[in-house]
């Protein structure tokens, strides 16, 4: 199933994310896509939840929040909040295009893993509505520069919405940490090398037992030409294919010479 995005003046569009339904990523996108599409709806978790991956809520009851009009929130996951928006909130009204963030920091290489961001999206593709991710690289501790995404996001989304979407498959959006008029193009990328979690810091806590905290520092290759890093590394908007099919292809021919 191709799926494309027919009007985007006329589609209705559920936005959700990973930094919460406060975030400031969250509001600018609304802001931006109130005046792109027909209808805006927002579900979004009600407290931040990046790095909560894929993650689906079984063990406890998710409760949906009416913040105001076509505004909600989940105690849950973007997951969680993605799946309620569309089963719940918009199931009499299914949306035309699932989008997620605008993630304050990069969904580059290894962390669309991690990601809650490329999560809720994800989950928009599982259920078989097309999906976008958004995230504006901020690589110093300097103020995110949301103008760049500000300015980008409609050019890169009024192209998006005319590529047929296959099954399974979503779109990852970064915008690169630099001001809005010095962006110098988009392109098409593939996913970088960029694992983070080999930086654990330890220490002893108030009551004498040791903790272990999971820091920023990631190793990545910002230079191999063609990746999403490397591109955003340049001053480009990056757009990446991400596939829900983890297979790996090549790899079955190999198991197969074994089994
Ligand atoms: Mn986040």
């Amino acid at each position: 199933m191709a799926e494309r995005v027919k009007i985007l003046k006329n589609a209705r569009v559920l936005i959700s994310n990973d930094d919460g339904i406060n975030a400031p990523g969250l509001k600018r996108l609304e802001r931006v896509m109130r005046k792109l599409a027909r209808e805006v709806w927002v579900v979004a978790p009600e407290t931040e939840q990046s790095a909560a991956s894929h993650s689906l809520t079984i063990r406890r009851p998710l409760r949906i929040r009416k913040v105001s009009n076509r505004r909600y929130a989940v105690n849950g996951t973007p997951t969680d909040s993605v799946l309620l928006g569309i089963i719940q909130v918009l199931k009499d009204n299914p949306p035309d295009l699932v989008l997620s963030g605008v993630n304050c920091g990069g969904n580059l290489g290894e962390d669309v893993i991690y990601s809650g961001t490329v999560a809720a999206a994800m989950e928009g593709t599982l259920l078989g509505f097309p999906a976008i991710a958004f995230s504006q690289v901020n690589s110093g501790r300097h103020p995110v520069k949301w103008s760049t995404m500000e300015k980008w996001l409609p050019k890169v989304l009024k192209g998006l919405v005319k590529v047929p979407f296959p099954s399974s498959v979503l779109f990852n959006v970064n915008f690169p940490d630099i001001p809005a008029s010095k962006v110098k193009g988009i392109e098409v990328t593939s996913q970088g090398r960029r694992k983070i979690g080999c930086d654990i810091q330890s220490g002893v806590d108030p009551r004498g037992d040791t903790y272990y905290w999971v820091g920023p520092q990631r190793i990545e290759d910002k230079f191999r030409r063609g990746s999403d890093l490397e591109a955003v590394n340049r001053g480009v908007v990056s757009i990446s294919a991400l596939s829900t099919d983890l297979s790996h292809t090549g790899s079955m021919k190999t198991l197969k010479e074994f089994f």
